[in-house]
């Protein structure tokens, strides 16, 4: 054809599935010679479900789950999605909450009837074995163990507070998206270096994910503002990083990176705003592809 090379190659990333948004977000692309990748619904697909259900103290699987739901339902995370999910198979209705407020990369509160509830993160809720000493008790142990037994079998483990103490611990299962493997092999051959798996998740459950996908290098329990951190060091190293990202909490990375990717059908708004490239089908290998393109027509060019 007569297109430019540089059309011609962002029309052709759009037949594999990826959406370059300019010549110059291709050129960043071909550029890109390090990858960070996030987890929950990059590398998975980000549709988790709720595969364990513990109540701690009196209580059934039915309430635990209505009381986290009810904290969850303003929240569009989709663990909160699931939670939700999963109490309505229980033929549990969420009641109303008040006021609402979320912190990314940590978990939900709510008023829940009066009453004080947090659904999130275990290290954020529960804290470490050292400073949990003296207060939480042996409800606080308990949820610890259960989350950490949880994570241990690759399962996102998160714990419901009400009025402060452990009401149990949900566990999440999540699928690996479809050309997870392939693209991280790819990735990596094309960089020469290993990609590195950015997530908000403990590091026991990410470890699992990362091994099924190939991945040798992990950074878990990360905030947004961790991932910014960790793209800016790998920057800094003098590497053009490639961030891969589908949530609002990894918007910040996705900014701060050489090149933004993001997951498209499942991806938040912000983060399909702040990137260059959008992959709008489900195969994570569309990425690999789309690189490859860009690297050809950027040596047509050149
Ligand atoms: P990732 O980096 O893997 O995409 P996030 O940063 O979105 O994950 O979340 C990291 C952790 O924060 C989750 O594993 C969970 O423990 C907690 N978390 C975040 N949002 C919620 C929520 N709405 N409900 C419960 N836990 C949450
Ligand atoms: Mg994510």
């Amino acid at each position: 054809s007569t297109m430019p090379p540089l059309l011609a190659a962002i029309a052709n990333a759009g037949r594999h599935g990826v959406l370059v948004k300019s010549a110059e977000a291709l050129e960043r692309l071909a550029a890109a010679d390090a990858v960070a990748l996030d987890k929950t619904g990059t590398l998975t697909e980000g549709a988790p479900r709720v595969a364990d259900v513990h109540p701690i103290g009196d209580g059934g699987r039915a309430a635990l789950l209505a009381l986290a739901a009810a904290a969850e339902r303003p929240s569009e995370h989709p663990i909160a999605r699931a939670v939700v999910a999963a109490a309505r198979e229980e033929g549990e209705e969420p009641a109303e909450a008040r006021d609402f407020s979320s912190v990314p990369g940590e978990g939900v509160w709510a008023l829940v009837d009066g009453e004080q509830v947090a659904v999130g993160s275990p290290a954020r809720l529960l804290g470490g074995p050292a400073d949990g000493a003296g207060d939480g008790g042996a409800a606080h142990e308990r949820a610890r163990a259960q989350a950490e037994a949880l994570e241990e079998q690759g399962r996102t483990a998160v714990v419901v507070l009400r009025g402060g103490r452990p009401a149990g611990v949900l566990g999440l299962a999540d699928r690996m998206r479809e050309g997870a493997a392939a693209a991280v092999s790819a990735l990596a051959a094309r960089t020469g270096r290993p990609p590195v798996l950015l997530t908000g998740d403990a590091p026991a459950a990410a470890r699992r994910t990362a091994e099924e996908a190939g991945i040798t290098e992990v950074e878990a329990g990360l905030l947004p503002q961790d991932k910014v951190a960790r793209v800016r060091a790998m920057e800094d190293g003098g590497a053009r990083v490639m961030m891969i990202g589908d949530g609002v909490n990894d918007a910040p990375a996705l900014a701060a990176a050489h090149t933004a990717v993001a997951m498209g059908r499942s991806g938040s708004d912000l983060s399909r705003r702040t990137a260059d490239a959008v992959v709008v089908r489900d195969e994570l290998d569309a990425v690999a592809a789309a690189a490859s393109l860009a690297r050809r027509a950027r040596r047509l060019v050149l």
